[in-house]
């Protein structure tokens, strides 16, 4: 392969994970090989976005007068693929940390556990970040060859077949950034093609906001979506761009594009997405939406501006009152992310309500796939719980089967007059509840019960106390009295019928 002067070249042995993972990626991993190409420039990307920083906070670096861009080269002849950026680069005990060890812990017991089906599924695995190694899918060697933007420090080759080892060595290179040479396999020389690589590129890295050169011509969009005027945003475009922010191949739920003036100035896209992978990994997922200042990224996974019962939303949000040297911890305490998680929050339930009036079908589907996240609202946000509890969704005795959906609204619209307090029964599907013996009662009398099958809606409800003044009970502890009468229609009304402040 290539003939390079071995001397003074070190070798070392990959961490036992990256073995594992090196030869599961080799294996089972990914239908679609091509995403390679995405993590590599997600990479570059990356590089460039802390370079983009470090320039704006750092007189002294490496390389001032660089464009931040990634250029791409082909080899056909030597069956070679090149991503070369102006990023941050790589120090030689940077290359021995990041690329010899799996930095997220986690990681790999992930993929090792998911099943044949879901390691197939590129959108599953896209939420991992085991980036740099599924080009390992496609080549029989890659070179790293990096230099820092930390002055005097000299540059490094990397390179190894992604078996058990790597090898490393100093080298002479000018340019700040890194350089990937991908060394192809026989059966992936297709990667040598421009038309292939400038459409793997429009795919999936269109919006990588610095531009990407494949054989000198730009071939990603880079526009900041967000800041462009709603009318002039094609649906086409706000969905690319969602499955590029959320590393997916499928189209988003619905999307939330606005912007604000006062009290705060920004821009914002959220996204719902149409599958909660939560369900499918079983495991709380890492979220966060992408921070911006002014187009500059500030941080990719910014917890602070949603609250946790919203983590499945995606998005960015880009305001110019953020302080670009805000740190990671001062987030939560920062009087303008609060501002705007607020205004967020409100936004988002408000299309929910949107959705749930308008649009019956889509409101199903997404709370089905993301009920169960966005009600743990009712407990911890105070200020907003009426309304997500308005949001929520129930099976019930007036629902033909289980999978039909009542709301507590429609709920106490078809209350009986004399009817005080909303009932449910607890238990693990609606067919237990329907052999439950206190739901006697409520059948004989034409009275709904709500059918509680998540062990969650329990708590929540009775946390809840009441809905719009009438007390959530347990069927169990329902004063039958009160529904006595409750199949003979109307019954007193001249007793203030809409006084519903019950007696208790
Ligand atoms: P992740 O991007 O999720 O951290 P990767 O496996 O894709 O995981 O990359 C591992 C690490 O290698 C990165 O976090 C980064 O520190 C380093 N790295 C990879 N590519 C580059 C690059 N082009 N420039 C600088 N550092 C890089
Ligand atoms: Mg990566």
């Amino acid at each position: 392969m290539w003939q390079k002067s071995r001397k003074k070249e070190e070798g070392f042995e990959f961490q036992a994970e990256i073995k594992k993972l090196l030869n599961i990626l080799s294996h089972s991993l990914y239908t679609h090989k091509e995403i390679f190409l995405r993590e590599l420039i997600s990479n570059a990307s990356d590089a460039l976005t802390k370079q983009r920083f470090h320039s704006l906070t750092n007189e002294d670096y490496e390389g001032k007068e660089l464009p931040l861009e990634i250029n791409i080269e082909m080899d056909e002849q030597n069956k070679t693929l090149t991503i070369i950026d102006t990023g941050i680069g790589m120090t030689k005990d940077e290359v021995v940390k990041n690329v010899g060890t799996i930095a997220k812990s986690g990681s790999l017991e992930f993929i090792t556990n998911l099943s044949e089906e879901a390691k197939k599924d590129s959108n599953v695995i896209g939420q991992f970040g085991v980036g740099f190694y599924s080009v390992f899918m496609v080549a029989d060697e890659v070179r790293i060859r990096t230099k820092s933007y930390k002055k005097g420090e000299p540059a490094y080759e990397w390179r190894s077949d992604g078996t058990g080892k790597y090898f490393l060595h100093q080298i002479e290179k000018e340019r700040r950034g890194t350089e990937i040479i991908v060394h192809l396999k026989e059966e992936e020389k297709e990667y040598t093609d421009k038309t292939r690589i400038s459409s793997i590129i429009r795919k999936y890295s269109n919006f990588v906001s610095f531009p990407i050169m494949v054989c000198g011509e730009k071939a990603n969009q880079v526009t900041a979506l967000w800041k462009e005027p709603k009318k002039d945003v094609t649906a086409e475009q706000y969905e690319e761009f969602y499955k590029f922010i959320a590393n997916v191949e499928e189209a988003p739920l619905f999307h939330l594009h606005t912007s604000a003036e006062a009290p705060i100035q920004f821009y914002s896209i959220l996204y719902c997405p149409k599958v909660n992978y939560e369900s499918v990994i079983l495991k709380k997922l890492e979220h966060g939406i992408q921070l911006y200042c002014n187009k500059i990224l500030i941080q990719a996974d910014c917890k602070a501006l949603l609250p946790e019962y919203m983590r499945f939303i995606r998005g960015v949000v880009d305001s110019s009152d953020i302080p670009l040297n805000i740190s990671r911890e001062t987030f939560q305490d920062n009087r303008v992310i609060q501002k705007m998680k607020n205004i967020l929050i409100k936004q988002v339930l408000g299309l929910l309500q949107d959705i749930a009036k308008n649009d019956k079908e889509k409101y199903e589907i997404f709370w089905k796939q993301f009920g169960r996240i966005l009600k743990e609202g009712v407990h911890f946000d105070f200020e907003n719980r009426e309304t997500i509890a308005q949001l929520m969704r129930f099976n019930s005795s007036q629902c033909k089967d289980a999978g039909e959906l009542v709301s507590l609204g429609e709920y106490t619209e078809r209350m009986k007059p004399e009817q005080k307090e909303i009932y449910y029964i607890t238990a693990v599907s609606r067919d237990t509840i329907e052999k439950s013996p206190h739901l006697e009662i409520f059948r004989k009398k034409g009275v709904e019960v709500l059918y509680l099958t998540d062990p969650n809606d329990e708590f929540l409800l009775s946390g809840l106390g009441e809905f719009e003044k009438r007390p959530i009970r347990s069927a169990d502890q329902a004063n039958l009295d009160v529904l006595k009468d409750a199949d003979k229609g109307i019954v007193d009304t001249s007793s203030e019928p809409q006084n519903y402040d019950a007696d208790i």
